[in-house]
């Protein structure tokens, strides 16, 4: 396993049948200030720009727009079982599926994608690649518990977790992520204190992809089949988008998982 950064995205090489990877800010159509591969159509760019950069992030894995499968987020912990019969839903705007925060899919046929500023995208699938997931962790999503939501839903479907392999994309990283008091008693309550560290009284530094790395090896994932990109959105922004950084208007990063076509 391993993350790789290419000319417009960073790639999740976690398996050969698998295809994962996450957009930069690199490589698209948009201007000033979401310049220039903006994903979202909810930050006030040109729809039709938006489309085409949608086209081209999906393209670089040689799939299409008609694959792709988006949800309306809302940083809970709510995943679904995506089928072929949701393919396209989402993926120009239109028809998401509403209020979801993690995909699941068994379905070559389908692209899972989900918007991400700063918030963790986390991939998942197993060692015989027997599903996809994706799953939005902002610090809402993480102390509601998204990741063992998500083990939950694969051990119904026998997907143990010591099977898994999952991919911590990049994200706004401990160097600059400053939570208050509810934030740090919410994080704390799932993971303890680990990922925090104090900066004043009243603020502490939260590593927010480490507090998700843990509530995965907690729940028996391996610590070897986890793997964190460790790029920080918020410092790197040469390369994405930082909601934290650059406030409210600028562009939103996309993360993307499949199932090859055999
Ligand atoms: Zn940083």
């Amino acid at each position: 396993m391993r993350f790789v950064l290419e000319e417009s995205r960073v790639v999740f090489d976690v398996h050969p049948r698998v295809t994962a990877w996450f957009s930069t800010r690199l490589g698209g159509m948009s201007m000033a200030p979401f310049d220039t591969l903006n994903l979202s159509y909810g930050v006030g760019d040109i729809p039709s720009v938006v489309t085409e950069n949608r086209r081209r992030i999906l393209a670089s894995a040689e799939r299409d727009l008609e694959d792709l499968v988006m949800p309306h987020q809302v940083h809970g912990n709510h995943i679904e079982w995506v089928t072929d019969a949701w393919r396209g839903r989402g993926a120009t705007g239109s028809q998401p599926i509403p209020a979801t925060d993690g995909f699941l899919t068994e379905s070559p046929q389908v692209v899972l994608g989900l918007g991400f500023a700063d918030c963790v995208p986390i991939f998942l699938t197993d060692r015989k690649a027997r599903f996809v997931g994706l799953l939005h962790a902002g610090w809402r999503g993480t102390a509601a518990e998204i990741g063992l939501q998500a083990i939950r839903l694969l051990r119904e479907r026998g997907i143990a977790p010591g099977d898994l392999l999952v991919g911590i994309g990049p994200s706004i990283g401990p160097c600059c992520y400053e939570v208050d008091e509810p934030v740090r008693r919410a994080i704390r309550q799932v993971v303890g204190d680990g990922p925090l560290a104090a900066k004043d009284p009243e603020h502490w530094w939260l590593d927010l992809a480490g507090a998700n790395r843990l509530m995965f090896e907690r729940a028996g994932v391996p610590a070897e089949q986890i793997l964190e990109s460790h790029f920080c959105t918020g410092c790197r922004r040469d390369l994405f988008f930082s909601y934290r950084m650059e406030g409210r208007r600028t562009g939103r990063m996309g993360g993307y998982i499949c199932l090859n076509p055999r």
